[in-house]
């Protein structure tokens, strides 16, 4: 028998490799601290949540996860409300595309929980260990345990330690910003809408929840700078609530009413990253191989997209071939080459072009909105783009 193949974390995108992995007959062994996820309850919900692109949900499908995805918690989103920071406006909806759904929101120990069923319905070897470094032909664990392996997938995200050992060249570059996430009560129905502000403090998105008990719901990422977060996370919770609540109705009031918070406040410091995704025997994916500013929600996708794209290359790689050799590898590299240059480029510059509150950009860049708004066939191409 062969030498498995090693995926090192299990976050989202580290379980779909080693499930993708073991449906495609790949023999697979994970590595990672296996730590317990909250029970579900109703009512309560995880205060990290994704869109997913429909590229992504594809995927899922295909795996034969989505449909064991419990449908109550998945909120389809039909539009996207974009606001400037002057009279800027763009509004995008599904059907322009003759799409059904722009994207779907969804909680991130949702999305695991089902991850973790199914790699164990496939039977992939789960050790609760951690990757500590590169040994003969396979990699040593923390607990002094080693393994051979041709191929040593680093899903570990941003801090990956794969990727440091192999002496992978890596480019990191903090924002200065930090993504603040809470889920919000509001007074009207958002009606599939996810809302965004490119605001004067930080760029600000409402993504739609499932309705509680009591309200609506959404989720709110703001991406504002890290010395307003740090202000913020330094209050006690109900003033912490209560400036949010205060802030957000100014900017939010119109199209969804009275505002407030109704689960506990995040912070996350956000980052512009990435790396060469190869070495001999070595290959990244997820955020140990990328990171984007969060504007465009397409973190998660970016390394779905990685997933896919190496199980892609695995299969269909030469029989007398190495999964770690290099021409398979480097296949994986060009086909990803692109489409994660694109994303930085795209989100980067976003985030720069918000970033400047000198009165002539904010002029030009509130008219090419208006002027976006206009044309049918850039919004098309956006979600389109978007969709992959
Ligand atoms: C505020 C914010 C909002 C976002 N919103 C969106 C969105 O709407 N849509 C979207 O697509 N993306 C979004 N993202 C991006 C998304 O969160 C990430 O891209 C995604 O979570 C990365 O998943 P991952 O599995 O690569 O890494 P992680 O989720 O970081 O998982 C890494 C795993 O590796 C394990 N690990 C660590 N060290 C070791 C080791 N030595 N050995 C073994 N295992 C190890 C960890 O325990 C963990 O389980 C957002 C990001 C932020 C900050």
């Amino acid at each position: 028998m062969s030498d498995p193949i090693v995926v090192c974390g299990a976050g989202i995108v580290g379980l779909s490799a080693a499930l993708g992995l073991s449906r495609a007959g790949l023999d697979t062994v994970l590595v990672a601290p296996k730590q317990p996820l909250p029970s579900k309850a109703p009512g309560v919900y995880c205060p990290r949540v994704y869109a997913l692109s429909p590229a992504s949900q594809r995927f899922l499908a295909e795996q034969g996860v989505w449909d064991m995805l419990d449908q109550q918690r998945i909120t389809p989103v039909e539009s996207m409300q974009i606001y400037g920071d002057a009279s800027g406006q763009v509004s995008l909806n599904a059907w322009q595309a003759a799409h059904q759904e722009l994207a779907w929101i969804i909680e991130s120990d949702e999305l695991e929980r089902v991850l973790r069923q199914a790699v164990q319905l496939f039977r992939v070897t789960w050790l609760d260990d951690r990757f500590d470094n590169f040994a003969q032909r396979g990699v040593s664990l923390a607990s002094g345990k080693s393994i051979s392996a041709p191929l040593v997938i680093g899903a570990e995200g941003g801090q990956s330690v794969v990727r440091q050992a192999a002496g992978i060249a890596h480019h990191s570059k903090p924002y200065g910003y930090a993504g603040v996430v809470t889920h919000l009560r509001v007074d009207r129905p958002h009606q599939g809408t996810a809302f965004q502000w490119f605001a004067s403090d930080g760029i600000i998105a409402f993504l739609p929840m499932p309705d509680t008990s009591d309200a609506h719901q959404v989720s709110l990422v703001w991406s504002m700078p890290q010395d307003q977060a740090d202000t913020l996370m330094a209050l006690d919770a109900a003033a912490r609530a209560e400036w949010l609540a205060l802030r957000l109705k100014v900017l939010a009031g119109h199209d969804l009413g009275t505002i407030s918070v109704r689960s506990a406040v995040y912070a996350f410091p956000l980052f512009c990253e990435y790396s060469d995704m190869v070495a001999p025997g070595v290959v990244l994916v997820g955020d140990a191989a990328h990171r984007v500013h969060p504007l465009a929600g397409q973190g998660l996708n970016l390394g779905l997209g990685d997933v896919q794209e190496l199980l892609h290359v695995l299969v269909s790689k030469e029989s007398y071939r190495s999964p770690g050799d290099m021409r398979v590898l480097s296949r994986y590299r060009r086909a990803r080459a692109e489409p994660v240059l694109a994303m930085r480029t795209v989100t980067d510059g976003l985030h720069r072009l918000f970033a400047v509150q000198a009165p002539p950009v904010v002029m030009v860049r509130n008219l090419g909105m208006q002027l976006v708004d206009r044309l049918p066939w850039v919004k098309r191409r956006l979600i389109q783009g978007a969709s992959r």
